[in-house]
């Protein structure tokens, strides 16, 4: 637990959250700045601010909840499919240092674009590069 987290402090229950599902450690609940009905966090209970630094029981915990929660939350809002995100670092747009997986429904015509939109510009990249970047990644 973090003191200034605010997340850490919804798992402690000292500040309000529409909880929508919790087990032993992580906890779902409504984003309180909706990008769509039924935004959703998943979060760790336990203070990590990257997915990397989840423990794997931790992260399967994160992400098992992630697999339930999805289709349910799909079907609370009548929602066409939903995209499942992780700002990981305050370089991907972190704003909260507590681990979260974004859970937001989608809908015919709303207006937003695929994850790939994220990433910013498209980097041209040969073969070599290619292969180097997956030999790196492999090792
Ligand atoms: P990120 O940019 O990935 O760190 O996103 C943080 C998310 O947390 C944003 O979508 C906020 O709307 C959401 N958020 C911040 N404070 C709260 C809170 N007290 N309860 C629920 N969601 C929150
Ligand atoms: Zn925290």
């Amino acid at each position: 637990m973090s003191d200034d987290c605010i997340f850490c402090s919804i798992v402690a229950g000292d500040i309000p959250a529409r909880v929508v599902a919790e087990t032993d450690d992580a906890l779902a609940f409504l984003d309180a700045n909706p990008m769509a009905r039924g935004h959703t966090l998943v979060i760790p209970k336990g203070h990590h601010q990257r997915i990397a630094d989840l423990s794997r029981a931790e992260s399967r915990a994160v992400f098992d909840l992630v697999h339930e929660l999805a289709p349910a939350v799909e079907d609370a809002v009548d929602a066409d499919a939903h995209t499942i995100g992780v700002n990981d670092g305050p370089d991907a747009g972190q704003e909260v240092p507590h681990a979260h997986v974004h859970i937001i429904p989608r809908f015919e015509g709303d207006g937003g674009g695929p994850i790939h939109v994220a990433a910013g510009d498209r980097p041209d990249l040969g073969d070599d590069e290619l292969d180097e970047i997956a030999d790196a990644i492999a090792e």
